[in-house]
């Protein structure tokens, strides 16, 4: 089995390329396809499996389709969250997005503890396509209305049962209830089309939400089920 089997777009599969993964892992085989029709996916799956570029190229090819993400409106970017529960793995995975997302022009910024403000606001002034975040430091950076995230259209929480076990669930709550919900929406007040990407119901989705976890209590299968919408279950 190979990359070009599944529909994944031209550029992303030149970075694939360039970086050097000669096939699919097991997850990434099952997860997208999936996510390249813009479903949202529950991933039982551990670290080191290979799931963040299974979540990451579905995501690149999302934002890269919005009728938003054209190159005038980047600043009004971030379209894609990475929620993850410690500095360490969101670190990790702002090093793996970048292996795809630096070719193609994309900026990635990680908003995590332990480091000065603002450093990471000046990081944001820039403008930046994606960001990856613990659920702390992000909530008290909206909270200060530095970031907005009104246009954030492809999320993803990483080993959400630790976020859940290390006490994020409120803040991730919060979080997740600031973003735009799964709707369709045509023109908007400012006259942009916001129009959503085509889902696989071919009624278009303004939202994606991918949780991945290595267990599933209680409280995460809460969670799926109060944010992700008709979500496929992949278990490797
Ligand atoms: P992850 O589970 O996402 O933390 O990935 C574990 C490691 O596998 C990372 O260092 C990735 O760079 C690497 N990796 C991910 N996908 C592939 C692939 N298809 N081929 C080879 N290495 C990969």
């Amino acid at each position: 089995r190979t990359w070009k089997e599944s529909e994944i777009p031209e550029s992303i599969l030149e970075c694939i390329e360039r970086i050097g993964y000669k096939e699919p892992s097991p997850i990434q085989r099952q997860a997208i396809p999936i996510g390249l029709q813009n479903r949202d996916i529950i991933g039982i799956a551990e670290t080191g499996s290979g799931k963040t570029a299974a979540f990451v190229i579905p995501m690149l090819a999302f934002i890269g389709k919005l009728p938003i993400f054209t190159d005038e409106n980047r600043h009004l970017g971030p379209y894609a969250l990475i929620m993850a529960p410690t500095r360490e793995l969101a670190q990790q995975i702002e090093s793996e997005v970048n292996k795809f997302a630096s070719p193609l022009g994309y900026k990635c910024v990680s908003i995590v503890g332990g480091r000065a403000f603002e450093e990471q606001q000046f990081n944001l002034r820039e403008g930046v396509e994606i960001i990856v975040a613990t659920p702390g430091r992000l909530k008290d950076v909206l909270e200060r209305h530095v970031l907005v995230l009104s246009q954030c259209r492809y999320i993803v929480m990483d080993e959400a049962d630790r976020m859940v076990h290390l006490g994020f669930e409120v803040d991730l709550k919060f979080i997740l209830d600031a973003l735009p919900t799964d709707t369709m929406i045509g023109e908007d007040e400012d006259g942009l089309d916001r129009t959503a990407v085509d889902g696989d119901s071919k009624q278009g989705r303004t939202r994606v939400t991918t949780l991945f976890s290595a267990t599933m209590p209680p409280t995460v299968e809460r969670l799926a089920r109060k944010y992700l919408r008709k979500p496929a279950t992949i278990t490797v």
